[in-house]
């Protein structure tokens, strides 16, 4: 019998179709491939990027002038082809009934490593914990505009998901305007915390570590577990046990852990879905409530195994074929030996 649940934060349905049931060997093997050609990520060709915004050199302080150079770790450079512009005002106005204002905004790439051939997945936890501070000073500089409400953290992985560069990288976008999901998932998240006086991350937290059949994997900072009603088969969350409302405020010492926590996942799931196409997103508060009791931040991570088709566009409902106990366990069984190398 399908089943259908309620998300409980954003009040979303899905159907979890139990009966067609899908192992993660039935979904098409549509695996992220190489094509090579040039690339304006690797080392020699920093002349072929807008100038750096931010680089790590090791031996120099991440303050030193922009040498554009070889001999980074990670780098932050304006994308090229920005989604939108970052000069001017808003000028917000009305065409008759219709709003409409300029499409102010940052765009910015996060070049993970010189290594063409590497992946967050396959890079060393260090390596993952200087992009995570990479995003973080990324964010806490593009705070300080005032015309920006929103900054979302994303990551496109193999051309499926939309990545147009095989280079591993990370974006980030700086919105002049609340995205209608986030401000959906703070809505449910505020409501739950009018009615409850509890975050409702919290509380997930707290059960799904009491039941443990959706739970992937855990450190000392963060869970990670499939959501209880997700979208996609495999859909998986990380979370940082402590609440948290926004990334960017997070405690120096987690960024350790949270490395780990994105690592393990990301060889969990290529182990178990053979190197998926992948989305990845960072979930935070906006930039005008940074710290709050009800918005808790985490990272949403969302394999592309099956495609949205019209039944989704129509209704918002999603069916997933998964169910996330099964999804939770395969990931959870999966062999991987992050850390214990060390
Ligand atoms: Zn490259
Ligand atoms: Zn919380």
């Amino acid at each position: 019998m399908p089943e259908l649940r309620k998300d409980p934060i954003t009040g979303r349905w899905v159907i979890i179709s139990t009966d067609r049931a899908k192992r993660p060997t039935d979904f098409s093997r549509d695996q992220v491939k190489m094509k090579g050609g040039f690339c304006p990520f690797c080392y020699g060709n920093e002349s072929k990027t807008p100038p750096e915004v931010l680089a790590f050199r090791p031996g120099k302080s991440a303050s030193s002038p922009p040498s554009n150079s070889p001999g980074w770790t990670v780098r932050v450079v304006p994308n090229k082809f920005p989604a939108l512009g970052i000069e001017g005002g808003l000028n917000r106005q009305g065409e008759g009934m219709f709003d409409k204002t300029n499409g102010v905004g940052a765009h910015e790439v996060i070049i993970e490593t010189p290594d063409h051939n590497a992946t967050l997945a396959t890079l060393p936890e260090k390596r993952i914990q200087d992009v995570l501070w990479a995003m973080r000073d990324r964010i806490l500089d593009l705070r300080q505009d005032k015309r920006f409400k929103y900054i979302l953290l994303f990551k496109n992985h193999g051309e499926p998901a939309g990545a147009s560069l095989e280079h591993t990288h990370s974006q980030l976008i700086a919105l002049p305007i609340l995205p209608k999901q986030v401000s959906e998932e703070l809505e449910g998240a505020k409501q739950y915390y009018t009615y409850k006086e509890r975050c409702v991350f919290c509380d997930i937290i707290r059960q799904e570590l009491a039941d443990g059949i959706r739970v992937v994997d855990e450190n000392q900072d963060f869970l990670t577990l499939s959501p209880y009603a997700p979208r996609f088969p495999f859909e998986t969350w990380i979370l940082p046990k402590r609440h948290e409302s926004a990334f960017e405020n997070s405690p120096a010492h987690i960024y350790e852990n949270l490395a780990k926590a994105v690592k393990e996942l990301l060889m969990r799931a290529d182990q178990v879905l053979e190197n998926p196409n992948y989305n990845l997103v960072v979930h935070s508060s906006p930039l005008q409530e940074p710290i709050n009791d009800h918005y808790h931040w985490h990272i949403e991570f969302m394999p592309r195994l099956t495609k949205t088709a019209g039944f989704e566009w129509g209704t918002g409902f999603y069916i997933n074929p998964t169910p996330p106990e099964e999804a939770a366990k395969f990931l959870r069984e999966a062999e991987v030996s992050v850390g214990r190398s060390r």
